[in-house]
């Protein structure tokens, strides 16, 4: 009979992925008995840094019976809790977590927890920029490039900018941030939430649990489902509301034009239009970003000079081109409802709009206005719009359908005049015509520079 040294504890590891992979490497480095189960193929990078680290794997399959009998279980957030095999997990009490909540075990550096179903990516990556470029010893992490957990284990960060998602929250237990941002809570994911818009609310909250009185808490406080939820609980963190119409003593207001960021003694203030992020909805995130600034002692002129200097991820309002002074406009990310509607509300100029895809169950009452006010032309792009079509015929007065990515900007050049922005801003998921959000707004971006080519011979 074999005896299990009581000192190492086994852990399995679903999904070998970025985070599954780190996971491992953590685990092993800190002296668990580990091993990595995939259903699908790994890709070929992290089969090479398992079998290099000796780190035992399966892929293809899972091995139930080895799962269930692990002392602890961590998930890559993309496995839905209703896999049968989670469901037998979860029914014998096995303890599942995320990377990150495995992660932070190993560190007592600071942590800066970003959520919200929109702008995430956007103000993890600026908040990272403002400290890191006031030379702080800041890592960046969560559902962005490197896992959390392989930089626990090859860095020495005093500082992580953490973007988590509610996927990696609904695995958190013990994980305390130091600083929380809850940028906005939208109908989004709802397929994994029992199509229950509270138990998503409930997911989202999960970011500030175990914080304290000494720990900040910044929120855009006019949010339908944050201010709706706020008052039910009794949170007892150093409130920092972020708002576009309430100046506050301590927060961020944009008010005509000019964000207004005070906290910890200090004061902020800058004119929105001068950063190369644009729209309302950007100004949001940076306030929240120069908060977090604030709460690491960044110097005001140093957030400034941050604020000036920051390049945003591609796919995000990111111009791409201008054709006889039509502005090419690439906001492929824009995957829902809301996100298109920060779009349509970024520009003044009128709008050719492509959108369209897979509908996740829109409602597109919101953008109902925008639309109406500000939308020369909708050209449509997706396999079965017929529900987008309908909806926005009779509010738009022109509607086009294109069958794949060249043609949907040809339409868009030839439905605009000079002055206007052609902006690709689906509110939908890409599936259906393009591998992901990312091929459709790289083959935007190539249609509407060889588009661009060819006006200017
Ligand atoms: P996430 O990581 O949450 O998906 P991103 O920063 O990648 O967020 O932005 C996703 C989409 O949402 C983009 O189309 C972007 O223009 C839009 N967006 C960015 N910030 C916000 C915000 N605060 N509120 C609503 N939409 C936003």
């Amino acid at each position: 009979m074999s005896i299990k040294n009581p000192q190492v504890r086994t852990l399995a590891i679903l999904g070998g992925g970025e985070s599954g992979v780190g996971a491992a490497l953590l685990a092993k480095a800190k002296g668990y008995s580990v091993f990595v189960s995939d259903k699908g193929v790994l890709g070929d990078s992290y089969r090479q840094t398992l079998i290099l680290n000796n780190i035992p794997f399966e892929e293809g399959k899972h091995n139930d019976v080895a799962i269930l009998a692990a002392d602890e279980v961590i998930k890559s957030p993309g496995i839905p809790d209703t896999t049968p095999l989670l469901a037998k997990l979860y029914a014998q009490k096995t303890s599942v977590v995320s990377e990150i909540e495995f992660a932070a075990r190993h560190t007592s550096a600071k942590i800066i927890a970003i959520t919200g179903s929109n702008g995430k990516t956007t103000t993890t990556r600026l908040a990272y920029h403002l400290l890191k470029s006031a030379g702080l010893n800041v890592g960046l992490g969560g559902n962005i490039g490197d896992s959390f957990a392989k930089q626990v284990l090859e860095n020495n960060f005093d500082i992580y900018v953490l973007e988590i998602s509610s996927f990696q929250l609904d695995n958190m237990y013990a994980f305390k941030a130091n600083v929380a941002v809850l940028l906005n809570i939208t109908p989004d994911h709802l397929d994994r939430y029992d199509y229950n818009f509270q138990n998503y609310i409930n997911a989202k909250f999960r970011v500030v649990q175990n914080m304290g009185p000494a720990d900040d808490f910044i929120y855009f406080e006019q949010n339908p489902a944050i201010a709706q939820e706020l008052p039910l609980r009794n949170l007892p963190m150093n409130a920092l509301p972020l708002s576009l119409s309430n100046e506050l003593m301590n927060g961020g207001c944009l008010k005509d034009g000019v964000m207004h960021v005070s906290s910890h003694g200090a004061t902020f203030e800058m004119v929105a239009n001068e950063m190369p992020i644009k729209g309302p909805h950007n100004a949001l995130n940076a306030m929240a970003a120069i908060l977090v600034a604030q709460a690491m002692g960044v110097n005001a002129q140093k957030i400034r000079d941050g604020l000036l200097s920051f390049q945003n991820d591609p796919h995000r309002l990111e111009m791409v081109g201008d054709i006889n002074g039509v502005r090419f406009v690439n906001d492929s990310k824009a995957t829902n409802v809301d996100s298109a509607y920060q779009a349509l509300h970024t520009f003044d100029e009128p709008v050719v709009w492509i959108a369209g895809g897979i509908d996740k169950g829109n409602d597109y009452a919101p953008l109902r206005e925008a639309v109406r006010k500000g939308v020369r032309a909708l050209v449509s792009l997706g396999s079965n719009n017929q529900k987008l079509v309908g909806y926005f015929s009779g509010i738009v007065p022109q509607i086009a359908e294109a069958q794949d990515m060249r043609q949907a900007v040809r339409l868009g050049l030839e439905l605009s005049k000079p002055g206007d922005v052609v902006l690709l801003s689906p509110a939908c998921a890409s599936f259906d015509l393009f591998k992901n959000y990312e091929d459709r707004g790289d083959q935007f971006r190539a249609a509407a520079i060889s588009l661009s080519n060819l006006a200017a011979q």
